[in-house]
């Protein structure tokens, strides 16, 4: 079963920003944001999901900070997003589906598979996530990892589906596939360019198969 995309499936606990982000996480968030518009993984079109907004993008906050600074809710439109459409997740709880976030506007409606996977594995820094027909139709002839159709996204299973995929994918960056959520890809690494590259390059992999 597909997921509706832009459904928020957790409470979150949204205050206003008490700290400045850094720069040197922001300007390059943005920037792959930028690069997953171009490539069609992340935007908003009126013939695709309803006309909702798709895919998002996050990174860790290193050192004491904590937490992890994603993208809004619903501002996959936007072309030039700003700092105001990003979000600083600071606290979440995988159990009660619950999230502690400070920003103008709500994360993510995608923040706790972000969190599972920042939970899941300390090396990851760096999450993308886009919706791509071509990757995610290609995803078995490309031998990509894959969370089942059966996992109901945002779902107890869900968290641990994407605890079993990073424990028994050890590869970083690892590029896998929500079959439960439509054209859904994701991207998990150590850093943006290696984790942006390993996202493209499966782009260009799907393209270059030969068709059905
Ligand atoms: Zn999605």
């Amino acid at each position: 079963m597909a997921e509706a995309e832009g459904v928020i499936q957790f409470n979150c606990c949204l205050a206003p920003p008490s700290a400045e982000l850094p720069d040197d996480l922001v300007q390059p968030l943005l920037a792959w944001r930028s690069v997953l518009r171009r490539l069609e993984l992340i935007g908003q079109a009126g013939e695709r999901y309803g006309g909702l907004g798709y895919g998002n993008v996050s990174s860790r906050l290193p050192g004491a900070a904590g937490g992890f600074v994603i993208t809004a809710s619903q501002t996959s439109g936007i072309a030039d997003a700003g700092i105001e459409q990003l979000v600083w997740v600071r606290r979440w709880d995988l159990g009660r589906f619950r999230v502690e976030a400070e920003g103008a506007l709500p994360p993510s409606s995608e923040t706790l598979t972000h969190a599972m996977l920042y939970a899941g594995d300390p090396q990851v820094n760096w999450v993308l996530h886009g919706h791509c027909p071509d990757i995610w139709r290609g995803a078995e002839a490309m031998g990509l990892a894959a969370i089942g159709a059966d996992v109901g996204y945002g779902s107890p299973q869900m968290a641990e589906a994407v605890a079993t995929l990073l424990r028994t994918h050890r590869t970083r960056p690892l590029v896998f596939v929500t079959l439960g959520h439509e054209d859904g890809v994701f991207a998990c690494g150590g850093s943006a360019e290696a984790t942006g590259g390993a996202l493209a390059a499966a782009l260009a992999r799907a393209l270059a198969c030969p068709k059905p």
